[in-house]
């Protein structure tokens, strides 16, 4: 039995979670749960599943419940959660978006929780502390995202050393049938069109300025300790081939799929093994697999994922921030899409930050918070 704490348990990767677990109620207990804005659906879930401990976004959003547990609220009460402690065996499932995921990855793993990760943006910004901490806590830390899920599948029995690349495949996002000039009056309703997977609006909008994919890089970088020099990435429509290894000899190893959320988040819960799923069969027969150069010109925010990375320092919790707030303003109809490339690419190439070292928590929290409230700020947006 793993006793789960779901952070984001009302939102796309939370609620999928949470089908797995009401399907094996055997195999999963959930303890703790953070609920959103979406108060109809968090009473729903706090009834069905009873957690001890309950996490409101917001003070007022606090009702009365119906069976005793310790309610909290907020970003202090997202580190409650992860610091609650009672059992044995014990699961984060990071479903936040955003840096907020970071600090509670943090005090999850140091209270000797494993950790089922969805929430990308805890490597990207905090990759090295969050190795360095499951080094020390001797915690396991598996990957919710279908391409890291594919690559863990891949390199399963092999050895390190054998690898040559990880190549991360990419559907394209919404947006992968226009060419630079189409996307000029592109609206919010058109990038929230996902053409293979159903996801919550910033990684949609991440997929279609293509950052997911840079932030998958550096997830992977992180993940499996492989230089970025050697992991690639192709445009590959179907969204079947999750992603590849390729070893020494030539050989590539792949794991393919239905787009079916539930099948990387199983694997993380029930890892090593593969647990029995109700997922629709892929059908061989009429597959087509199609593949294709995935250009950093028409894709420019996967190079700024690289120029990060290559920088380090606090590059990269300014490479996310700086995403952040952009894709924030662009939902609010406040900047073009373009914008969002613009944004980005101004807040990094500021010279002003050391290079090459490894900042502690507390700076990266800081940096991320000024450098979100700068950009938001400057578009007028109030905080
Ligand atoms: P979502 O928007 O559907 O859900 C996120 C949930 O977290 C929401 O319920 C929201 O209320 C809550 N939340 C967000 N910020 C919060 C904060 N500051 N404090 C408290 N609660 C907060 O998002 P999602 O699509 O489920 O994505 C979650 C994470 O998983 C992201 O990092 C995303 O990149 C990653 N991911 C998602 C998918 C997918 O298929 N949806 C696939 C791979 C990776
Ligand atoms: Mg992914």
């Amino acid at each position: 039995m793993k006793n789960l704490y779901i952070l984001g348990a009302c939102g796309s990767i939370g609620t999928q979670t949470l089908d797995i677990v009401r399907n094996n109620p055997h195999d999963f207990k959930v303890i703790g749960m953070s609920v959103g804005s979406n108060l109809e659906l968090a009473k729903k879930l706090i009834l069905e599943f009873e957690p001890e401990i309950v996490c409101f976004r917001k003070e007022e959003h606090i009702f009365p419940l119906t069976y005793e547990a310790k309610i909290v609220y907020g970003d202090a009460g997202l580190i409650e959660v992860a610091k609650f402690s009672r059992y044995k065996d014990e699961w984060l499932v990071n479903a936040l978006v955003g840096v907020a995921g970071l600090e509670p990855t943090v005090r999850a793993i140091e209270a000797k929780k494993n950790i089922a990760l969805a929430n990308k943006e805890t490597l990207v910004v905090g990759g090295d502390l969050i190795n360095d901490l499951i080094a020390k806590y001797q915690v396991k830390l598996l990957p919710i995202d279908s391409e890291h899920s594919a690559i863990l599948q891949c390199l399963a029995g092999e050895q390190h050393h054998e690898v040559k690349k990880l190549i991360i495949t990419a559907s394209g996002g919404s947006f992968r049938n226009l060419s630079r000039e189409e996307l000029a009056n592109v609206t919010v309703a058109d990038a929230l069109r996902h053409p293979n997977w159903s996801m919550g609006s910033k990684i949609t909008i991440d997929s279609a300025t293509m950052m997911n994919k840079g932030f998958e890089v550096i997830e992977a970088h992180y993940l499996f300790n492989v230089d970025y020099a050697n992991i690639t990435t192709v445009l590959h429509y179907e969204s079947i081939v999750h992603s590849l290894v390729e070893y020494n000899d030539g050989s590539i190893k792949a794991v393919l799929g239905v787009s079916d959320m539930h099948i990387p988040i199983a694997y993380a819960l029930y890892y090593p093994n593969h647990h029995s799923l109700n997922a629709e069969p892929l059908n061989l027969i009429d597959l087509q697999l199609n593949f294709k150069e995935l250009s950093l010109k028409r894709y420019p925010c996967l190079a700024y994922a690289y120029q990060a990375l290559t920088k380090g320092g606090l590059y990269l919790a300014v490479l996310n921030a700086a995403n952040e707030a952009a894709v924030y303003l662009f939902l609010k109809e406040k900047i073009s899409f373009l914008e969002i490339e613009h944004i980005i690419d101004r807040e990094i190439n500021k010279d002003i930050y050391e290079r090459n070292y490894v900042p502690s928590l507390e700076e990266r929290l800081k940096i991320s918070k000024e450098v979100y409230d700068d950009i938001l700020l400057e578009y007028g947006v109030r905080i």
